[in-house]
This record gives C-alpha cells, sequence and structure tokens, in this order.
C-alpha cells in the first residue's frame, strides 16, 4: 500500500535492526484517514479472497491496543463487529472467557490476553488483524482463542510486516491467508528497505 509505505520512510525511526518506530501515525498517535484507506484496502484483499472461498467474514478479532483503529475501519468497510483482545495479566480461565498467552517481542513480557465468549461462536468466520507481525506470537494468541471458540479463520491482516522475522512465514506455512500492507525486508544501518510486492 503506497501510502503506507510513503508514511513509513517519511515519519518511521529505526530504533535497531529489529525495531521500527511509528508512533506518529499508528502507536501512539492516529492518522484517521489512513486508518479508513487501511480498512479500505484490507475490505478488498478479503473480497478478492471470496472468490476461492464462499464464507463471508462474520468478525474482526484485534488485540489492544495499537491494532483497534484500523479493525475498526475495517469492520465499518465490512459492516461487522469489531473485538479486541484484553491484555491482562496472569487472570486465570474461568468458564466466561477465552484465554491465551502472548509473548511481546518489544516489551520482553508474557501477557494473558482474553476474550469473552460471549463475543465469539463457533459459527463465526473470523478476520485477524494486528499492527505489526515479527515473530508471530501475537497472531497465533489470537488463532488460538478463534481455535477454543471452534470458529474458523478468514485470513490474518497486518498494517507492518518485518518480513526478516519468521512470524509471517510460519504463518503462511500453515495455510493461512496472510495480507501485509507493508512488507518490510530490512531495517540494517537505519534504513527501511521494502519487499518488491504485487499488491504495492
Ligand atoms: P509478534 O507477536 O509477531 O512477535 O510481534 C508483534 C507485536 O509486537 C505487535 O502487536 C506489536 O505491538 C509489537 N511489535 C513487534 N515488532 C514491532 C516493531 O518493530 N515496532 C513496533 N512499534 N511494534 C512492534
Amino acid at each position: 500500500m503506497q501510502e503506507l509505505k510513503k508514511k513509513i520512510l517519511q515519519e518511521g525511526r529505526v530504533l535497531s535492526d529489529q525495531v521500527l518506530k511509528v508512533d506518529s501515525f499508528l502507536n501512539h498517535q492516529v492518522d484517521p484517514q489512513l486508518m479508513v484507506g487501511i480498512g479500505k484496502e484490507f475490505s478488498a484483499r478479503i473480497h478478492e479472497g471470496y472468490a476461492t472461498e464462499n464464507k463471508k467474514v462474520t468478525k474482526i478479532l484485534t488485540i489492544e491496543s495499537s491494532g483497534i483503529p484500523a479493525a475498526l475501519t475495517t469492520g465499518l468497510e465490512l459492516d461487522v463487529p469489531v473485538i479486541f483482545a484484553r491484555k491482562k495479566k496472569s487472570l486465570t480461565m474461568t468458564d466466561e472467557n477465552y484465554v491465551s498467552q502472548v509473548y511481546s517481542f518489544t516489551k520482553e513480557e508474557t501477557n494473558d490476553i482474553t476474550v469473552s465468549k460471549k463475543f465469539l461462536d463457533a459459527d463465526e468466520h473470523v478476520y485477524i488483524i494486528d499492527d505489526f507481525l515479527a515473530h508471530g506470537a501475537a497472531a497465533h494468541g489470537l488463532i488460538d482463542i478463534v481455535q477454543q471458540a471452534g470458529a474458523t479463520i478468514a485470513g490474518i491482516g497486518i498494517i507492518i510486516e518485518k518480513s526478516f522475522q519468521d512470524g509471517g512465514q510460519k504463518l503462511r506455512d500453515l495455510g493461512y491467508p496472510v495480507h501485509s500492507l507493508a512488507r518490510i525486508k530490512s531495517l540494517r544501518d537505519g534504513i527501511v528497505e521494502f519487499m518488491e510486492d504485487e499488491h504495492s
């Protein structure tokens, strides 16, 4: 997605060979117009998939907090509800919640993420959205929650995939459609280098 890549080049800060900071439009301050464009783009990619898969998305699932704006604009495009998994430390499994554990790459800590059973039924077809994809821990936690509900996964929408880390490959190897709007090949020497991509 050209607009997103342009924004990354103009405003992103490479903190190390591994970490990109984009707090001026995604992780702290949020650019609403960009989020509307991202919602349209995810929606377009989801519709492309309907040709091979005739089940419609019934819900969007993300994780608080940075996935929420893009999940919301995508939910608006598809006219389906948006759930955000909540991050809570050491919450024990209860009858009311699905719980999974996610190791945070940037914060170096493990959090429980929870979703109320009220909002996810076995007949749902769920599209997962997150801001970044690194090693895939957050995506796998969300997949685990969808599976606990007995629901199915329509695909995974990622705003920024760091393709030099293994999360994207692991998800594709498992057969999930992964839609990444910007794929970063390298952050070496403080320079953002994108992958060649058919969609961009
Ligand atoms: P994963 O779970 O795939 O290892 O990492 C993805 C999660 O870690 C995202 O939800 C995001 O919050 C955070 N993250 C991973 N890498 C980066 C990065 O380079 N920059 C920022 N801002 N967040 C990241």
